[in-house]
C-alpha cells in the first residue's frame, strides 16, 4: 500500500511535482502524507489525512525551485495514524520514505538504540533510516551502506533515500514493493505507479528485488545486490497519461461503475469478439487437468465465479484459495496443474508470494491482472490483462467485472479446445455477450430501484446475503462491497446453510439479499427465502427475468435484463455494486476512500 514519489532533475517547482504525484497515488493510502525537499537544507512537511491537507500547508511555505525531493502517502502498518508517524523520516543525514513492512524492526531498533539512536515515531520506517545512517557512518560509502542494509532488512520495502553528504543523488531500493523509475534527459521521476511517471516520460526502468539505483539529474546507474554496476533495459510504455480526473462525476466509484459497458467492450474485443480472438488471445489450457485460482478480496470472489464457469462449462476441477492462506499451507500440485493469480494492481503482496510459491514448485502460472507490466504480470508464465483502465476508487467495480469476464473467456476457450462444449454453444455465447454492454447500460439507468433498496437498508446494522452455487459467489461480492464502503455489517451464507445455525439471527425486519441466476437451484433458494420470510425477514431478491416470470413473489425485487444463464452472472454484479454505492452515499460515507483501506495491498 502507500504511494511514494521522488524527483531529481533540472530545477523546478518540486513541491508541485510531488503534490501532483501524491494526488495520483492517494488511492493507495490516505492516513497521512508528507514531502521532503532539498533547498539549502532538507525541509520536511507532513500532515495527517488527505493530500489536500498537506497541499494547503505546502502552499503557504513558498518553496523555491529545487532539484530534488521525495514524498509519501501512508497506509499505516506500524504506529498510529498521526503526524509523528507520517513519512518522510530524517535520521542523521538520511531522509527517506518507505512503502512496505520491516519484520525485524524491533531487534534492529534495540541494537540501534544501544548505539545511541533515539526514535520519535513507532514506525518500522524510522528504524530503516537510522540503520542506513549508521551503515553510512560505518562504511563511509553510501552504496555499500545500502547493500548492507538490504542484507539486514527482512520484509518488504520500496525506499527513496536522500543523503545529506550527496546532494546530487537520489537513491532507490526495492524488495517486494512496487517501484518504477521514469527516466528522461533532464530528470528522473520515481513512483509506485506508472501514471505518475507518464506525465514526464514514457521511458522507464523496473528494478528487481534487491537491486538499487543511484539517480542524478540526468543519469541513472543500477547496482545489483552486491553493489556491482549492472546493465538494465530501459522500457517504453505505449500509453498516454490517462485522464484520471473525476470529470463530471461526484466520485470515482460511480464513474468507474458507469465505465463498465465501455471497458467491457474493450475486454470483449480482445477475448470474446469471435472464435478467432477466443482461441488466439487465450492460451491453450487443454493440458491442465486441475486449476488453482489464488487471489484476495474481490479478486478471490471473481475467482469463485471463475470456478463455476470452469467446472460447469469446461469440466475442469478448480480450487479457489485466499492468497494469504495459500502461501503458508500445504498445497498438493501435480505437473498438470495451473495456478491462476488474480489481482487488479498486479502488486498484491500475498498474491505475489503465492505466485513465487507456485513457480518454485514448478507449476505453470497465469496472471489475470489490470496493471500493465506489474510484478504478477511480468513474472507469470501467461498473462491475460483485463483492460479495465486505471481504477482509482478503493472498492473495485469495473476491474472485478472484467476479472469475471476474463474467466468466462478462459472457460469458453477451455471448453471448446477440450471439446467439452459444443462449438455451436460457444458461438451462441459469443453472440450473446455482444449485447451485454447495452444490457449493463440499461441496468445503470435504473437508479430509482437501487435508491429504493438503499433507502430501506441504510439504517441497518446487520444484513444477510444468501445464494447457492455461483449465486453464493456473487452474494459474497455484494456483501463485501456493502461492508467496504457503507460500513454496514453483513454476512454471506450458502442459502441452504442458514438453517444450520445463523437463522437464529433472523428476526422481524431483518434484511436478507437473495440472488438467483442459476435455475438449477432456484427452487431450493426460494424455499430458503420462505424460511427467512416465515421468521419475519425481509427479502431483497436479485434474479433473472425467466425466474421472475416463473415465480411471482411479493418481495422487493430487481429483475435482470434477459440473457442466457451463463451471462446473467455478469449482469447481477451491477445492481449489487450500485446498491452498495447508493447506500454508502445516503450514509454520508467517503465511497472512494473508505476508512482503513487502501487500493493496492502491497503488504502482507
Ligand atoms: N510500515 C510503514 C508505516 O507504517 C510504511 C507503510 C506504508 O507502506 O505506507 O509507516
Amino acid at each position: 500500500m502507500c504511494g511514494i514519489v521522488g524527483y531529481i532533475g533540472k530545477k523546478t517547482n518540486v513541491d508541485q511535482v510531488l503534490i501532483d504525484g501524491l494526488k495520483t497515488l492517494e488511492y493507495r493510502g490516505y492516513d497521512s502524507a508528507g514531502i521532503a525537499i532539498l533547498e539549502d537544507e532538507v525541509k520536511i512537511i507532513k500532515e495527517v489525512g488527505k493530500v489536500a491537507n498537506l497541499e494547503a500547508i505546502v502552499k503557504k511555505e513558498n518553496f523555491h525551485e529545487a532539484s530534488k525531493g521525495i514524498a509519501h502517502t501512508r497506509w499505516a502498518t506500524h504506529g498510529h495514524v498521526d503526524k509523528v508517524n507520517a513519512h518522510p523520516f530524517k535520521v542523521g543525514e538520511v531522509t527517506l520514505v518507505h512503502n512496505g513492512i520491516i519484520e525485524n524492526f524491533e531487534t534492529l531498533k534495540k541494537d540501534l538504540m544501544s548505539s545511541g539512536y533515539e526514535f520519535k515515531s513507532s514506525t518500522d520506517t524510522e528504524v530503516v533510516a537510522a540503520l542506513i545512517d549508521s551503515l553510512i557512518k560505518k562504511h563511509n560509502d553510501i552504496s555499500k551502506a545500502i547493500c548492507e542494509a538490504e542484507d539486514i532488512l527482512i520484509g518488504s520495502y520500496a525506499l527513496l533515500i536522500m543523503v545529506d553528504r550527496d546532494i546530487d543523488s537520489l537513491y532507490v531500493v526495492r524488495k517486494d514493493s512496487p517501484l518504477i523509475i521514469g527516466v528522461a534527459d533532464d530528470k528522473n521521476v520515481v513512483a509506485s505507479d506508472i501514471n505518475v511517471i507518464l506525465k514526464y516520460t514514457n521511458k522507464y526502468i523496473l528494478l528487481d528485488n534487491y537491486e538499487n539505483a543511484k539517480l542524478t539529474k540526468d543519469k541513472w546507474t543500477i547496482f545489483d545486490k552486491n553493489g556491482k554496476e549492472m546493465n538494465k533495459k530501459v522500457l517504453t510504455i505505449d500509453m498516454k497519461s490517462e485522464d484520471i480526473s473525476k470529470g463530471v462525476y461526484e466520485d470515482y466509484m460511480l464513474k468507474e461503475i458507469e465505465e463498465e459497458p465501455i471497458v467491457l467492450q474493450d475486454n470483449i474485443d480482445v477475448y470474446l469478439k469471435d472464435e478467432e480472438t477466443l482461441l488466439k488471445n487465450i492460451p491453450d489450457l487443454t493440458k491442465f487437468k486441475k486449476i488453482f485460482i489464488v487471489a484476495c478480496g474481490s479478486a478471490m470472489h471473481a475467482g469463485l465465479v471463475g470456478k463455476h464457469f470452469l467446472e460447469e462449462y469446461a469440466d475442469t476441477e478448480v480450487v479457489v484459495e485466499v492468497a494469504s492462506e495459500f502461501r503458508y499451507k500445504k498445497n498438493f500440485f501435480s505437473k498438470n496443474d495451473l495456478v491462476i493469480l488474480i489481482s487488479q494492481s498486479g502488486e498484491t503482496a500475498d498474491t505475489i508470494a503465492a505466485l513465487r510459491l507456485a513457480k518454485a514448485q514448478g507449476v505453470k502460472t497465469m496472471a489475470i491482472v489490470n496493471a500493465i507490466n506489474s510484478t504478477i504480470a511480468r513474472d507469470s508464465d501467461y498473462v491475460l490483462y483485463t483492460y479495465a483502465k486505471t481504477e482509482i476508487a478503493v472498492a473495485t467495480t469495473k476491474a472485478y467485472l472484467l476479472q469475471v469476464v476474463t474467466l468466462l473467456a478462459i472457460a469458453l476457450n477451455k471448453g471448446l479446445t477440450s471439446k467439452k462444449l459444443e462449438r455451436s454453444f460457444v458461438l451462441e455465447k459469443l453472440k450473446e455477450i455482444k449485447e451485454i454492454p447495452a444490457k449493463i447500460n440499461s441496468l445503470l439507468s435504473r437508479m430509482d430501484e437501487y435508491n429504493k433498496v438503499a433507502e430501506e437498508i441504510k439504517d441497518e446494522e446487520d444484513i444477510f446475503f444468501i445464494g447457492r452455487k455461483v449465486d453464493y459467489s456473487l452474494a459474497m461480492e455484494g456483501s463485501l462491497k456493502l461492508k467496504e464502503i457503507s460500513y454496514i455489517h453483513s454476512d454471506t451464507y450458502q442459502a441452504g446453510e442458514l438453517k444450520h445455525g445463523t437463522i437464529s439471527l433472523i428476526e422481524n425486519g431483518t434484511k436478507v439479499f437473495a440472488i438467483i441466476t442459476d435455475s438449477s437451484i432456484a427452487s431450493k433458494t426460494l424455499s430458503n427465502m420462505e424460511e427467512v420470510k416465515a421468521r419475519g425477514g425481509k427479502i431483497i431478491l436479485i434474479t433473472t427475468s425467466e425466474l421472475d416470470d416463473e415465480y411471482d413473489f411479493n418481495y422487493e425485487k430487481i429483475v435482470l435484463p434477459k440473457t442466457s444463464e451463463m451471462l446473467s452472472v455478469i449482469l447481477a454484479v451491477i445492481p449489487l455494486q450500485l446498491i452498495a454505492y447508493r447506500t454508502a452515499k445516503m450514509r454520508g460515507c467517503n465511497v472512494d476512500q473508505p476508512r482503513n483501506l487502501a487500493k493496492s495491498v502491497t503488504v502482507e
